[in-house]
């Protein structure tokens, strides 16, 4: 017990990150939402231009640590590193120039979550951001026993 959610630990470690290091030009939003055994949260970080790969990298770290934080070793993380594109009602919108996704499971509170750090690129405007989102099952089936 004692778990603090996927969802919580990661928005509130990396917001603060942000505004302690100054790595965004424009205010960060957090949004916090949670229905029943399903939690998401949600960052998007505006880095200085020339900044976004480092920025990215930081923001990578901090999410180690939230990970870890929660896990204290009892748990799985599949960490994979990701290029691509998000077509939105089937419309190409944006590039992924980088990032991870992190898909974890927590052997003490039975977590699933699935936690996508990436590099954004509007293909509208030529902006750049970060966004760090996290959805998160509490009591995943994974875990039943046979
Ligand atoms: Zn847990």
């Amino acid at each position: 017990m004692g778990c603090t959610p996927f969802s919580v630990l990661v928005a509130d470690r990396v917001f603060l990150l942000v505004k302690k290091l100054n790595l965004a030009v424009k205010p960060v939003s957090k949004t916090l939402r949670s229905r029943e055994f399903v939690k998401v949260s949600s960052l998007n970080v505006y880095p200085a231009k020339g900044n976004e790969l480092k920025v990215l990298g930081l923001i990578a770290k901090e999410v180690d640590l939230a990970v870890n934080e929660h896990l204290s070793g009892r748990g799985e993380v599949i960490r994979l590193r990701v290029n691509g594109e998000i077509i939105d009602s089937g419309v190409k919108s944006f590039l992924v120039e980088g990032g991870f996704v992190y898909e974890v499971y927590c052997f003490k509170c039975f977590a699933n979550a699935f936690i996508r750090v990436i590099l954004e690129k509007s293909l509208q405007t030529g902006e750049r951001w970060i966004s760090v989102d996290v959805d998160e099952v509490v009591g995943s089936p994974w875990f039943k026993e046979e």
